[in-house]
């Protein structure tokens, strides 16, 4: 397996070298819509610290990377109204990761809707703008 590569997408986007629309950060976690959402209100859950999937990560940062997942899991279904929450991760270039800083995807379902194609096109900003909204809303209302 390669090493961990600093200038990968979100390593940049961690760093505030390229945009995103973040919807949560604490100490060791920042979440941020995807911009290719496989459904409406599609969130990427990643560890500040540097790994480059979950073959490579160490225990303790895996550990409270989950924890973020859950929360923003909670908030994804309660801000998009969502049915069921899928969660995805994606190790390696056979197992279908393209970029290769560790991140689940928290994807919420409805019944009866089909999961859209993975990264297959870019998604409308002013409506991933609106989603974000709504997730955040949903953050605010746990704490
Ligand atoms: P994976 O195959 O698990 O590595 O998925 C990478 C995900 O990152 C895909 O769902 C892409 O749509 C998404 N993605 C790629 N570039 C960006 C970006 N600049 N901002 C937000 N999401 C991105």
């Amino acid at each position: 397996m390669s090493a961990y590569d600093p200038n990968n997408i979100f390593a940049k986007i961690l760093r505030g070298e390229i945009p995103c629309e973040k919807v949560f950060e604490d100490e060791n976690t920042v979440a941020f819509m995807d911009v290719m959402p496989r459904a409406a209100g599609h969130v990427l859950v990643l560890p500040k610290a540097g790994a480059r999937n979950l073959l490579d990560i160490p225990q303790d940062t895996l550990a409270t990377l989950i924890v973020s997942v859950q929360k923003i899991a909670r908030a994804v279904k309660a801000g998009m109204e969502a049915d069921g929450i899928t969660v995805h991760q994606f190790n390696e270039p056979a197992g279908g990761q393209t970029v290769f800083h560790i991140h689940f995807h928290v994807i919420p379902r409805w019944e009866g809707a089909s999961l859209g194609h993975h990264a297959a096109r870019m998604g409308d900003m002013a409506e991933i703008r609106r989603h974000a909204e709504k997730i955040r809303a949903a953050l605010a209302a746990q704490s």
